[in-house]
């Protein structure tokens, strides 16, 4: 469903609310409400479009039409429009919506976010979703998470990807007994439960204690070099326990091959022995791992890893003791 464009907006993260506050039904009347938690259905498709941008009615709205019509009768599917603007204020107006939805004769809600009046400073839902500008597309996964977000969108590729999620888990809602990526950006975004025990010790002793690459990579938030852990083509039976306080962490079995040069796991032995925080680093939205006990930096999560829990703990052997 991914394809290159030069400009996206936030991905793999907590889809934000729109923040539209005019809102008409699919006959046109107007809603008192509405927003992403009243979108049926397991994914959510948002077309923003502006009534003076000759492309979103050249390209736009047909191919909204066109993932509208793919998804007649099927509630697995929800859809929206919005007139966002970020320029020709006058134009993008309360009455061009309610024209542009009996134009293209589109039966869903239809939104207005008429922004801050001013050229340039765009709408409230651009700016949430750091979108590029119109015709712009975004698509809220069952999760919640934002996995869609930018110009155009390649409708044939979009409506067989969600034609095959609908025939594989029409119904199926996530196990919450699974930590999954909603999971772990709710954790690095509200805060990370107590752990068990807690372990606090001064620099210098984790110096004392630790080599020098240890030291570098756990207290440091170092990352060990790709492929230098002989932990990456370990898959014997064990536990994989913290390099700085033996807390038990991940279980072999949960260790996969991700040929990513890094030991890898799809989850932790229970809920309160890794930490998750979000981590702005390096131009990049990542999510890094701490043990919950010590605050050693174990590495990062990522959502491509398999199911169920669909993570990837991509993690510094150099983290890790096992045993
Ligand atoms: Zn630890």
């Amino acid at each position: 469903m991914i394809n290159i464009s030069m400009q996206t907006g936030i991905t793999d993260e907590l889809a934000p609310e729109l923040g539209v506050t005019q809102w008409i039904d699919a006959s046109g009347q107007p809603l008192a409400t509405f927003g992403l938690d009243k979108m049926p259905g397991a994914f959510k498709v948002i077309f923003c479009f502006q009534d003076a941008n000759a492309e979103c009615h050249l390209t736009g709205f047909p191919a909204m039409a066109s993932l509208v019509d793919a998804f007649r009768g099927s509630s697995y599917v929800s859809f929206a429009a919005v007139q966002t603007v970020f320029e020709n204020f006058a134009s993008n107006s309360y009455e061009r919506m309610v024209a542009n939805q009996r134009r293209y004769a589109l039966p869903i809600v239809f939104g207005h976010d008429a922004g801050e009046g001013r050229e340039g400073a765009g709408s409230v839902l651009m700016q949430r979703y750091q979108s590029g500008g119109t015709p712009w597309f975004i698509i809220v996964d069952p999760e919640g998470v934002v996995i869609y977000n930018q110009f155009q969108i390649d409708v044939h590729r979009v409506v067989a990807g969600l034609k095959r999620a609908e025939s594989a888990s029409p119904l199926t809602k996530p196990d919450p007994s699974i930590l999954t990526w909603r999971g772990v950006l709710e954790l690095a975004r509200d805060g990370n439960p107590p752990p068990p025990r807690r372990l606090e010790l001064s620099d210098a002793e984790w110096r004392r204690r630790l080599n020098a690459e240890q030291y570098r990579v756990m207290r440091q938030a170092g990352t060990e070099r790709a492929h230098s852990s002989a932990m990456c083509t370990l898959f014997g039976p064990g536990v994989y326990a913290c390099g700085c306080c033996d807390t038990d962490l991940f279980d072999a079995s949960s260790k996969f091959d991700s040929k990513s040069g890094w030991p890898s796991f799809t989850q932790a032995l229970a809920p309160g022995l890794v930490a998750y925080h979000a981590d702005r680093s390096h131009g990049m939205t990542r999510v890094e791992t701490t043990c919950n006990v010590c605050g050693a930096h174990l590495g990062h999560v990522f959502p491509d890893g398999p199911k169920p829990s669909g993570l990837r703990f991509c993690m510094n052997g150099a983290s890790l003791r096992k045993r």
